[in-house]
């Protein structure tokens, strides 16, 4: 029996209002515009995935809305809260937001259980019984149950990004960001982590997934973001995006990667 991750009593009001809404964002790295007049929604229950070529700003785009880096101008909502907030209300909103990257990042000296137990009992102060009983849910969820007292190096790639992902969960985020999390995986191993943001979005989890997996993004994709050289291109539904794409941009990345 899988147990019920997420809260499915979103009204139509929640889903139809922004979760994370960036406008006009601006960031420079010295003299690069990595991010342009950036303008971009997510509402709730959302699932964007973002693509594009190497450098265009796709990470930093990331690294923005987890506030891993800050902004030159523009704004950034989250939840209704602006994100120019500091200190405990800044530690708060970071954990709202889940990251799951390309490089697992998982603690290596950790066990995976304590790898998924370590943000819900130091951050949040869950009871450490508590915080287990749900990271084996989690962990169950993910399909990884069976590993729970092994250490990072004992599982293939595949099982630690489905960990990180546990790991994400496991804060109860309003929305997680994924950036690459299959591109550094043997192919292999990359459906069964697919499977698993599948599985996440049919849940109703709002999702921004930075990703090369156009299969992913026609099967669980709302809404395709193009993104190159710190702009968003163009953006539609899947469908759309991928038989009739508006731009000379977009078709010749989808030239190349399809
Ligand atoms: P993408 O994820 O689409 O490949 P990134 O957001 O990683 O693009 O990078 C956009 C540009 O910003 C690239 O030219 C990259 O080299 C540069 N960049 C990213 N992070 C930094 C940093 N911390 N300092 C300087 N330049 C950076
Ligand atoms: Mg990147």
């Amino acid at each position: 029996m899988k147990t019920p991750l997420l809260l499915l009593t979103m009204t139509e009001a929640d889903r139809s209002t922004s979760l994370v809404s960036l406008e006009k964002v601006n960031k420079h790295f010295g003299a690069l515009h990595v991010l342009r007049d950036i303008d971009l929604d997510v509402t709730r229950g959302e699932v964007v995935v973002v693509i594009g070529p190497s450098g265009g700003g796709k990470s930093t785009l990331c690294r923005v809305i987890n506030r891993l880096e800050t902004i030159d101008s523009g704004s950034i909502t989250f939840d209704g809260h602006s994100l120019a907030v500091e200190g405990r209300a800044l530690a708060r909103l970071r954990s709202e937001v889940g990251m799951v990257f390309q490089q697992f990042n998982l603690f290596a000296h950790k066990t995976i259980l304590e790898n998924v137990t370590l943000g819900p009992t130091k951050v949040r102060k869950i009871a450490r019984a508590q915080a287990e009983q749900r990271g084996m849910e989690l962990l169950e969820r993910v399909g990884i149950a069976s590993q729970a007292a092994k250490y990072p190096a004992q599982l293939s790639g595949g099982q630690q990004q489905r960990v990180a992902i546990a790991r994400a969960l496991a804060m109860d985020p309003k929305m997680i960001l994924f950036d690459e999390p299959t591109s550094a995986l043997d192919p292999e191993m990359v459906q069964e982590v697919l499977d698993v943001m599948i599985s996440l979005a049919r849940d109703g989890m709002t999702m921004l997934v930075v990703t090369h997996e156009m299969g992913f993004a026609r099967r669980a994709a709302n809404r395709v973001v193009f993104m190159s050289d710190g702009q968003i291109i163009e953006q539609a539904a899947p469908d759309e995006f991928f038989t009739n794409p508006s731009t000379d941009r977009a078709r010749d990345f989808l030239s190349k990667i399809l």
